[in-house]
């Protein structure tokens, strides 16, 4: 990958002879066959050739070789233009190829004022950062913006999305800007950002008061897919529910239902920025204090032109867009309430016959039984004992706990689901290297899980995650029967399975399972497996 350092051009010259020296460089570093070799994209050979032209013309100029000026600034104008819109359109899907391009300060201020408007800049700002995330159908995308001195600039990472800040961080950023769109090299390294401030501590507890904002739009003024009654039953009545019986008794949903407001955006424009302006400017303008609301929902008729997604919400702050084209209900708005908490999605990993590898199939959404994955799906299941941790809403005050496994023994757990103060979850070391640990559950189908009724290996046996606490974008459920087909459907380790993890010495044996909870055997080091109740398969990963 390049940096910034080595991607932009040092030749301190403005004349005929440095543009020339310029292109030997380039010729000799062998960008163009580079960047014809990524074909395919957006032309990215032709926006080398426009560079070069670029440079080579105004080298031309200042040289004083063409009596025609205001036709060579014309031309000038015209080339720089091209090129922006070309280096704009690849700020999402390839930054670091802005980075590769640019030109660097002494070549850029060769140029005449009129042109230099229409050539990216290093840059460096500081500001709020926002981190939203897409939810599309199969995979999602993660949207970094920083809005600083008036404007907002989206940040677009070449590598390593700081996906540990969360919005409503203070940031200082250093890249190459163009029109509104920064490129940096990498979101963990310090020349390219670096954390001023932390955000606002979240608050993941107690009760929210909640402004859902129903909008359509000025094209399709009379589109209401949804009733008011029936979103405040989907917010205020299930998801809250969902959200007190998740945090044990501890958080719940409040609020109004605000609409609908036809707002001044068509119904194929899909700014969430500016649909979040016109709704909050519409539910104010009907009497709503938004001052008094601490989580906003902008609950949109059918938008065409949003249409890769049904869900979009920032990670920590307060705001969550739904698409209306698609459905809305509780297990939606707990998923995307969940982002606004500072939960990732819940993934898997297909590792084959083994059960956790290094690179494997990933599956953004794979963990079907936390409402953070499987989207598709319309249970709303419990998150899991890792994204209950990150919420406190495990192992914290007066949640339940979850006991760290560090010595050989039996250890108890209750049902996951259960109101009650016992044990949810074993928390046991897999890396010290990644700081990842298993976390054991015991997923039984009482009240927002009843959907796991039907899968006899969850009902007789313990679900194991993989995660680690330094990460928050790192919640694998793991399939404990790797080889048998279609197994993340049944991803359990049931009583008379033991799991051995050879590399951290452990081994886990779910020993007993009843109606008040499941026995698990850990064992570390490397000599023994616990004696099996029954039928004991050994899994060797
Ligand atoms: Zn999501």
């Amino acid at each position: 990958m390049n940096t910034m350092e080595n991607s932009t051009w040092r030749v301190p010259a403005a004349d005929i002879f440095a543009a020339r020296v310029i292109l030997a460089i380039l010729i000799l570093l062998g960008l163009s066959s580079t960047c014809e070799a990524q074909g395919g994209g957006v032309g990215l050979g032709s926006l080398e050739d426009l560079t070069l032209k670029l440079v080579d013309l105004n080298a031309q100029r200042l040289a004083g070789t063409q009596s025609n000026d205001s036709q060579l600034l014309s031309e000038l104008q015209t080339l720089a233009a091209t090129r922006q819109q070309q280096l704009a359109a690849l700020a999402e899907s390839n930054p670091g190829e802005i980075l590769r391009v640019s030109l660097r300060a002494n070549i850029r201020k060769a140029f005449p004022a009129s042109v230099q408007a229409l050539l990216e800049e290093e840059v460096e700002a500081e500001g709020l950062l926002e981190v939203a995330v897409e939810d599309r159908e199969k995979e999602s995308r993660l949207h970094f913006s920083l809005q600083s001195g008036g404007e907002r600039l989206r940040l677009n990472f070449a590598a390593d999305p700081p996906v540990h800040l969360l919005t409503g961080s203070r940031i200082r950023v250093h890249g190459v800007r163009v029109g509104n769109e920064l490129a940096l090299s990498s979101g963990t390294s310090t020349s390219s950002l670096q954390s001023v401030a932390p955000a606002t501590l979240l608050s993941t507890l107690g009760v929210f008061n909640t402004l859902v904002i129903m909008v359509n739009f000025q094209d399709q003024p009379t589109a209401q897919p949804f009733t008011s009654t029936a979103v405040q039953d989907v917010v205020f009545n299930q998801t809250s529910a969902w959200d007190l019986e998740n945090s044990f008794q501890n958080t719940s949903l409040t609020g109004n239902v605000a609409g609908w407001f036809t707002i001044g955006v068509n119904s194929t424009s899909c700014d969430t920025g500016t649909i979040k302006a016109d709704a909050q400017a519409a539910a104010q303008s009907a009497g709503y204090t938004l001052a008094n609301y601490s989580r906003f929902i902008y609950l949109m008729s059918s938008n065409s032109g949003c249409s890769a997604w049904w869900g979009w919400a920032t990670i920590g702050g307060s705001d969550v867009w739904i698409n209306g084209m698609f459905q809305f209900a509780a297990h939606v708005v707990a998923h995307e309430m969940g982002h606004n908490f500072g939960l990732y999605h819940s993934h898997t990993v297909d590792c084959g016959t083994a059960v956790v590898c290094g690179s494997g199939t990933f599956s953004e959404y794979g963990d079907w039984i936390d409402v953070m994955g499987a989207p598709s799906f319309t249970q709303a299941g419990h998150f899991n004992s890792f994204q209950k941790e990150r919420l406190g809403w495990l192992n914290s005050g007066s949640e339940p706990p979850i006991t760290t496994v560090t010595s050989s023994g039996t250890y108890q757990i209750g049902p996951y689901e259960g109101q009650n103060s016992v044990v949810k979850a074993l928390k046991i070391l897999q890396s010290s290297t990644s700081s990842s640990y298993y976390y054991v559950e015991y997923r039984q189908p009482v009240g927002f899980d009843s959907f796991v009724s039907g899968d006899s290996d969850i009902l007789g046996g313990v679900v194991v995650h993989l995660a680690s606490p330094s990460n928050s974008n790192s919640s694998d459920l793991l399939d404990m029967t790797p080889s048998s087909p279609s197994s993340f459907n049944h991803p359990a380790l049931v009583v008379g399975q033991s799991y051995k993890d050879s590399t951290a010495g452990v081994t886990i044996t779910p020993i007993s399972a009843s109606s008040t909870g499941a026995s698990v055997q850990v064992t570390f080091g490397s000599s023994t497996v616990p004696t099996p109740p029954t039928n004991l398969t050994v899994i060797v990963q």
